[in-house]
């Protein structure tokens, strides 16, 4: 970790500016050898933390290759840690190219995707938790995404975890020395005290496990399926949710024959929509494919919203999807309502007790509902607590189940009436668990393998 790094920090597409990051104890030096200010500054001597103004030049050379400012940072108050610069230029891919060519032939290494936070991490400024929040905050695609891994980033996870991992060392601690000092400390009525706090232990993990559906399903957005005969509106919702005009749509039965996934935001949620071809009895082979799969992806589905025409009254192809959506997480869509109605609520309640919600994919009315309808069914209104630890990546998960699992043997442990050091070998294993999430004793393979996922200059 004592070298130094640097890479392009920004899109590599043209845009108004370009951030190429040098981070390291060489960072200072490699810019005092391209970058010129008017009054000739000396970089090494440039104050933690100002911004300056001047020209990226060849190293030696008077010849300019941008004009830029340039933030200097001493470690350790950094991202990194270390010793920081960033070079703010012209937003172009061949001009950023050209300055991180000469901050690599200046002194600095390529940096690998992800290195700037890895050196975060072991640079002890976060735990892994953060670091992966770092990463979750680029990909976010809705609101909701966006706050749960500001939440993790400020150690919602990071403190829940901490706190359990410290009770669970106490108790440890306490074993040990009683194991040691048997003429002192007493063990008598210990194993029933234990018994009783990891169950509350237990509880608190179990309380975050139990976010981990809900994280899930606001980080990968809701997968949903778009059901109804043709012509039923598929395809005009599927657009009046994107905003786009993406799926075709015409008046020919049967045109959506091929599946299409669309990420769309509906007021802070997002859903992942696949828009399948019609439900029906098709002789056409291609349209039977599509069919086929939009029954095998209405059983896969999170949520099935199954579009009924208003205007035409019901037959077979409704009742069938009527009979499809039974018992499921569905809701009824009853779609041109802008139209003289033909269909009504009733017609279509009674018979599933599936919610029913009047739209028009063409006027774009009732879309409020759906959004809020959604929302009940899925988040039970408590994302609104920003600040609440929201379980959203699956290593945090299965570490937490191997402590719920480790403290189980412990409890069973107590209950068949052990000896002492019985519990001592699961409670570490409880305890290496919940290290592994913050990043503790981890080996590099893991490290690396985090770091490798996330993007250049990050
Ligand atoms: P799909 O086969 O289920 O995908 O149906 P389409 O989205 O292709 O729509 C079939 C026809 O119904 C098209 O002519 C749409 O313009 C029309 N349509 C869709 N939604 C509405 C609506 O809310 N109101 C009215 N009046 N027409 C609609």
């Amino acid at each position: 970790m004592n070298d130094t790094i640097a890479a392009i920090a920004s899109g590599m597409t043209a845009s108004g500016i370009g951030i190429i990051r040098i981070s390291g104890p060489e960072a200072f030096h490699v810019l005092g050898k391209i970058f010129r200010t008017k009054k000739a500054a000396d970089v090494e001597k440039m104050k933690s933390h100002t911004i300056h103004y001047g020209w990226i030049t060849e190293e030696g050379g008077t010849s300019p290759v941008d004009e830029c400012l340039v933030m200097v940072m001493r470690g350790p108050r950094t991202y990194t840690t270390e010793d920081t610069v960033e070079i703010n230029c012209h937003g172009g891919p061949y001009v950023m190219r050209r300055i991180l060519k000469l901050v690599l032939a200046s002194g600095a290494r390529s940096a690998e995707p992800g290195e700037f936070t890895k050196r975060a991490f072991l640079g002890g400024r976060i735990d892994l938790t953060e670091a992966e929040a770092v990463m979750d905050i680029i990909k976010a695609r809705s609101d909701d995404a966006l706050k749960s891994s500001l939440a993790q980033l400020s150690g919602s996870v990071r403190k829940i975890v901490t706190h359990v991992r410290s009770e669970i060392m106490d108790e440890l601690a306490y074993i040990e020395a009683a194991l040691d000092d048997p003429e002192h400390m007493d063990l008598t009525g210990y194993p029933e005290e234990l018994d009783q706090r990891l169950d509350t232990i237990c509880g608190e993990i179990g309380k975050l496990l139990r976010t981990f559906d809900e994280g899930k399903l606001i980080r990968e957005g809701i997968l949903t399926v778009i059901l109804g005969k043709p012509n039923a509106g598929k395809s005009s919702l599927l657009n009046a949710l994107t905003g786009v005009d993406r799926a075709i749509v015409t008046d020919i039965e049967g045109t959506t024959r091929d599946i299409l996934e669309e990420q769309v935001e509906l007021n802070g949620i997002t859903l992942r929509v696949i828009d399948t071809a019609g439900i029906r009895n098709a002789r056409d082979e291609i349209e039977q494919i599509g069919i086929g799969r939009a029954r095998e992806y209405a059983d896969r589905a999170d949520l099935i919203l199954a579009v009924f025409d208003a205007a035409r009254p019901l037959d077979s192809n409704d009742r069938e999807i009527l009979s499809l959506i039974r018992d499921r997480k569905a809701l009824i869509l009853l779609n041109k309502s802008d139209l003289p109605q033909v269909l009504t609520e009733e017609d279509l309640t009674g018979s599933c007790g599936v919610p029913v919600i009047k739209i028009s994919a063409r006027e774009l009315t009732g879309m409020d509902e759906l959004a809020g309808t959604i929302r009940d069914m899925f988040f039970k209104g408590s994302l609104q607590m920003n600040e609440e630890a929201i379980l959203t990546n699956v290593r945090h998960k299965t570490a937490l189940d191997r402590t719920v699992k480790s403290l189980t043997y412990v409890r069973q442990s107590i209950q068949s009436g052990m000896p002492e050091d019985f519990y001592s070998i699961d409670l570490m294993d409880a305890y290496a668990a919940l290290g592994e999430i913050l990043g503790e004793d981890v080996g590099d393979d893991l490290v690396n393998t985090i770091f490798s996922k996330f993007c250049m200059g990050k």
